[in-house]
């Protein structure tokens, strides 16, 4: 069986907390995309844990957890994550953990990149989480990545690093004025992660597919969500790897399999980090009573968080592009402070309504049209069973099945572990 979990928004959906609480049917759990550039906050019995790099699967000891080959890793942070959780008492061996030789590893040099890029584009800026994605995904289609296997023959290494550090160089020089990169600083920096992680770097491809053969339960974990793809979101807002479902056996090591189930993360509002068009967006007071009833701070970087009503227009693009089986409908006790929820049903572009998410200069220039339904003005923080929810709220979540067109199979009503609604 091979389930692949992912955002339908922009993100910090509470994936997280899905996979965590769908891991324990799984053997495997795997990251396939992206890097340290966003985080999943997890609270379970153990405690609270913010994992930016490692899949949330780490948290079960008898999970083996994978980081693919689409993954770009910063082995200074991997060292530090991993470190942070053993000190909470979780296991963490390469009998848990297996790096993919193919993964592409996050330089200091690409952060120095990112931040400098970003410093240049001042007013027009992409809102980079500063953590080198941008420019370690760009320098894998040039082709002067590093990749984790390359760690394994340090003579190889050596010979490669002065290739690329030459060329980076030539880069931070020319169009930055900024100072060269070391080849010792970068050679001597990778040899020390070198040293920590040698026995997690393996061919994740060969494990994988010997795990398919054998029936093992294998669990695709996202980061980010549909609207961060690279391909299919709000371009150039976007991350720099695809967030989507069906890259997830790609980036895992094994394209030629096919996924059983899409579980499609969604949250009860919209919320949203960074720059980039986001029609529903709220200000003001109405804005910070959200924020605040949510907590809406980034995972990875404690950023306040835009947001907004439920977005059908977003959402129902974002079921269609992961290909979702199954929703799971995250957050929604923290509507309950609101007499009226309000829902943006459709787009109005230039006079033209619209339910088709657009792009460009059309998402730049839409706005919201907002549809209010009935509040339920009462804590379903306790609800543990479909019959005791509030008419108001499964009123609510019905419309919003009915206009995405997608069926909500789980409604989360906390943060921890077990504070959810299996719906059928
Ligand atoms: P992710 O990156 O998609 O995992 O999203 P975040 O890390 O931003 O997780 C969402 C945040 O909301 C975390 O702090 C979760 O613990 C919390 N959370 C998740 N689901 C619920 C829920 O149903 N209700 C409440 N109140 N909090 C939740």
């Amino acid at each position: 069986m091979l389930t692949s979990i992912v955002g339908i928004n922009w993100g910090d959906e509470g994936k997280g907390r899905m996979v965590d609480l769908l891991s324990e049917e799984q053997d495997i759990v795997i990251r396939y995309q992206g890097g340290n550039n966003a985080g999943h906050t997890v609270i379970n019995e153990r405690g609270k844990f913010i994992l930016n790099l490692l899949p949330s699967g780490i948290l079960r000891p008898e999970v083996v957890c994978v980081m693919g080959n689409g993954m770009a890793i910063d082995l200074a942070h991997l060292d530090k994550e991993t470190n942070k959780l053993r000190e909470a008492g979780i296991e963490i061996s390469p009998k848990n953990l297996k790096i993919s030789d193919r993964a592409i590893l996050t330089m200091p040099y690409h952060i120095e990149l990112d931040c400098l890029e970003e410093e240049r584009l001042a007013g027009e800026k992409y809102g980079s989480t500063r953590r080198g994605i941008a420019p370690v995904y760009g320098d894998k289609y040039l082709k002067k990545a590093v990749r984790a296997g390359d760690l394994l023959d340090l003579d190889y290494l050596e010979h490669r690093l002065r290739g690329i550090v030459a060329y980076k160089s030539l880069m931070i020089e020319g169009m930055y004025h900024a100072e060269p990169v070391s080849f010792d600083e970068m050679f001597a920096w990778l040899k020390k992660y070198a040293d920590i992680f040698r026995d997690y770097i393996i061919d994740t491809g060969v494990y994988l597919s010997d795990a398919v053969k054998a029936g093992k339960r294998i669990m695709f974990e996202a980061q980010l969500g549909a609207l961060r793809d690279i391909d299919f979101g709000i371009y150039p807002y976007t991350s720099s790897s695809s967030t989507i479902a069906a890259y997830g056996p790609i980036g895992a090591g094994i394209p030629g399999v096919k996924l059983d189930r899409v579980v499609g993360v969604m949250k009860a509002y919209s919320t949203c980090v960074g720059e980039g068009p986001f029609t529903c967006e709220w200000f003001g007071e109405e804005a910070e009573e959200l924020r605040r009833a949510g907590g809406e701070y980034g995972a990875a970087t404690g950023r306040p968080r835009r947001v907004g009503p439920f977005d059908v227009v977003a959402s129902k693009y974002g079921c269609r592009v992961q290909g979702a089986d199954d929703i799971a409908l995250t957050k929604i006790d923290i509507l309950s402070y609101m007499k009226k929820i309000p829902l943006c049903v459709a787009y109005d572009v230039n006079g033209k309504k619209t339910v088709d998410f657009p792009m460009g200069q059309a998402l730049n220039i839409a706005k919201p049209v907002i549809e209010y339904m009935d509040g339920w003005n009462c804590d379903v923080s306790a609800c543990r069973k479909k019959e005791e929810l509030p008419a108001a709220l499964l009123a609510y979540v019905k419309r919003i099945e009915e206009l995405t067109e997608c069926r909500v199979k789980y409604i989360s009503v906390g943060a921890e572990r077990e504070a959810y609604i299996q719906m059928y």
